[in-house]
């Protein structure tokens, strides 16, 4: 698993003696439906160019951030490292509690809702995940769409959840 270390200025500190409880799934491409640019390293390292492109012009304002992203080859990246809050999930709520942001890990999929992630993708995520339960503890893991339903789409339908919660069994 490659993995590289990035420092996005988009995080803060979780609330005081907060425990890290979920993992929350995304996806994400920029352009949307094109893979391998610079550009979520841009988003999430506040440098994309609004310029660049007709949608980023909406979006290069934002700030936000994913502790990792897994690339369309299986390349781990973290961003945020897990003790701190990233901003990826928004308005959110998972099992009563609100702020998912607060509790969560966020992992970003490059990809899109209509188009299967690829095999190192999975094995990627599965390898993180078991490495941040020794870590944290067992987690729950929920996708965007989980915790912002009717806002948030991600990660889509062809997310293989069964596959998924059976390698973390
Ligand atoms: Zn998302």
């Amino acid at each position: 698993m490659i993995r590289e270390v990035r420092r996005s200025p988009h995080f803060d500190d979780r609330p005081e003696g907060e425990k890290i409880s979920l993992l929350v799934v995304h996806n994400i491409a920029l352009p949307p439906g094109e893979y391998g640019g610079p550009y979520i390293d841009d988003l999430f390292m506040g440098k994309l160019d609004p310029a660049a492109h007709p949608y980023f012009a909406e979006i290069a304002g934002l700030r936000v951030s994913s502790h990792y992203l897994i690339r369309r080859d299986g390349t781990l990246i973290e961003y945020v490292p897990p003790e701190k809050r990233a901003w990826h999930a928004g308005a959110s709520s998972w099992k009563g509690r609100e702020r998912c942001n607060d509790f969560s890990i966020g992992v970003e999929l490059e990809g899109s809702d209509d188009v299967p992630f690829s095999e190192p993708q999975y094995e990627t995520l599965i390898a993180l995940a078991r490495g941040l339960y020794e870590r944290f503890g067992r987690l729950d893991i929920a996708g965007h769409s989980d915790v912002a339903p009717g806002r948030k789409t991600d990660p889509g339908p062809w997310f293989d959840w069964p596959r998924v919660h059976s390698a973390l069994a």
